[in-house]
């Protein structure tokens, strides 16, 4: 008996301590983490130089306010730009926090251009936060349902479908932004292509929009790239950063560029705790390691590798659709609902997820090694196939 509300169907199992890849319970079974926490335990457990830079930080300084300045907040900054090409950011806690500060940059942007009602244009299947905003930007009836009135002034369109934006533009004249996740993770581990997001930044030059990614989940290398919008070779003019930014010391970010930098002023937004020092020690040490230790290729090639042996493995299995994904961001996706595999996934000793009914989707720390990997596979493999044959 707990206090605590039901909003999670909790897997029976609760963790004590982690090392690297690897969870353990009470009972001292352990557990190849897939997951990292959705995305989030980029350095995987117990990283030495994520727990001498935290606990350092701890001893100095933990919290301070934003109306001093706060010299870890610029510094992380200053590499954040360096990586992303972007002018400035806005600092918070989370994915949805950085969403809405990018909900209301582009409202701000539309009505200085003045656009009243200003509408941005979003995708299905998307998922963008739990917030009344991003819920409401969200693609997902399941989110938004028994929550109405849903925040207005969001269009939608199918995923990749360049088109039906181009649509919107010749007769929707209150659109100011498109808002889009490069690799959409709770929908179920979708792509976006190249050609995609080119098509979408010329025609957000074209129209006077502003170009708004959402990398909370595929951002911070997970897809062998700092941002996955950069294997289309564009900028944005806004992202959304959280889940990998801070190894799982909560924070999150709004970055803007070009036409949406320089738009908010004292008083527009703020943030209590967003951007405190040990939050941004953490992002910055998150950052460096992922530099100095060249993880962005090793996510590439580990992803890769994942892959091509899960496609080997399940290949002519009767109920497997597809592998797909970028770098360590994989979804398997079967013909039927697959929720139950997480359980099953327990049993045998990993942690993965099911999202969009029927994807299983791996996150593994990006310091995943190969002997990890074939053990993953090794494990998951069997465990699709005898679930699949009931
Ligand atoms: C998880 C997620 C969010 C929401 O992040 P929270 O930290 O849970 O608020 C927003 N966008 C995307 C793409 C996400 O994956």
């Amino acid at each position: 008996m707990t206090h605590l509300m039901n909003t999670y169907a909790r897997q029976p199992v609760a963790f004590t301590h982690g090392q690297g890849c690897w969870l353990f319970d009470a009972e001292g079974k352990r557990y190849l983490d897939a997951l990292a926490g959705v995305a989030v335990n980029t350095l995987g457990h117990n990283h030495p130089r994520l727990v001498a830079a935290l606990s350092a930080q701890i001893a100095r300084l933990i919290h301070v306010s934003n109306v001093y300045r706060i010299l870890e907040q610029e510094r992380l900054s200053d590499r954040l730009a360096r990586l992303s090409g972007m002018d400035e950011m806005f600092f918070c806690n989370s994915g949805c926090e950085a969403v809405e500060a990018a909900i209301k940059l582009a409202r701000f942007y539309g009505h200085q251009k003045g656009i009243d009602q200003p509408a941005i244009v979003v995708m299905e299947q998307a998922f963008h936060g739990r917030t009344l905003a991003t819920l409401s930007a969200t693609g997902n009836r399941k989110v938004q349902a028994g929550f109405e009135p849903l925040v207005a002034g969001f269009v939608r369109v199918p995923f990749g479908d360049l088109a039906a934006i181009e649509q919107v533009a010749e007769h929707n004249r209150n659109v100011v932004a498109v808002l889009f996740e490069p690799v959409q993770g709770e929908g179920g581990i979708h792509v976006a292509s190249a050609a995609f997001m080119q098509g979408v930044r010329m025609l957000c030059d074209r129209c006077g929009w502003l170009m708004m990614v959402d990398e909370v989940q595929c951002g911070v290398g997970r897809t062998g790239r700092w941002f996955a919008h950069q294997h289309a070779g564009i900028k944005p003019d806004v992202m959304a950063l959280a889940k990998g930014l801070g190894s799982g010391v909560p924070i999150g970010a709004c970055l803007a560029s070009g036409p949406a930098a320089g738009l908010f002023k004292p008083g527009n937004h703020g943030s209590t705790f967003g951007g405190n020092p040990l939050a941004c020690v953490a992002a910055e040490t998150t950052l460096s390691v992922l530099e100095e230790e060249g993880l962005l290729a090793h996510a590439e090639r580990m992803g890769e590798r994942l892959c091509m042996a899960l496609r080997e493995g399940l290949s002519g299995v009767a109920g497997v659709r597809e592998v797909r994904g970028q770098g360590l961001m994989i979804g398997i996706e079967l013909d039927r609902p697959c929720a139950e595999l997480v359980g099953k996934g327990l049993e045998a000793g990993i942690l993965i997820n099911v999202t969009a009914e029927r994807v299983v989707r791996l996150l593994p720390p990006l310091v995943i090694g190969e002997a990890e990997c074939d053990e993953l596979v090794a494990r998951l493999v069997p465990t699709i196939i005898r679930f699949l044959r009931g």
